[in-house]
């Protein structure tokens, strides 16, 4: 597989892995966003630039810099912000959803995949380097 077919094939494996967690989220239990925070944006900002050298555009949001203020939404594409990207409640308490064995076997199996595409997948333990 050529880099560049590594790098779609990323990329598509992140938006799924949205598509499958944002559904959690939203309107129950609790709403979307409910859990994002300033040092999750920064972690974002941080992995955008240094694993895809994007450079994500803070928002005019007032507490968390990548969270649109209109729609709630966040602006960080799928595969720039992987700590939100694969977050939900069920895997971070439980780690699986209860009574929903398919969604949690294709969760897992999106995980995998984006960990082998990764290769050393570190996204947790990202270096404090310098913000601009
Ligand atoms: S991950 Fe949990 S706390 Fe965060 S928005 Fe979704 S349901 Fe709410
Ligand atoms: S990067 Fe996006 S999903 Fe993550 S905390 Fe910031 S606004 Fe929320």
């Amino acid at each position: 597989m050529s880099p560049e077919q590594q790098r779609d094939q990323l990329i598509v494996a992140y938006q799924e892995m949205a598509d499958l967690t944002k559904l959690e989220c939203g309107p129950v239990p609790c709403g979307q966003k409910h859990c994002c925070t300033e040092g999750y944006c920064i972690e974002a900002i941080r992995w955008a630039r240094r694993r895809w050298d994007v450079t994500l555009e803070r928002t005019s949001h007032p507490t968390i810099p990548l969270l649109d203020l209109e729609t709630n939404d966040c602006t960080a594409p799928p595969h720039t912000r992987p700590i939100c990207t694969i977050h939900t409640c069920a895997i971070a308490s439980a780690g699986f959803k209860r009574d929903d064995p398919d969604w949690t076997q294709r969760y897992f199996e999106l995980r995998e995949t984006l960990e082998n595409l990764e290769g050393t997948f570190d996204m947790l333990n990202l270096v404090d380097d310098e913000l601009d």
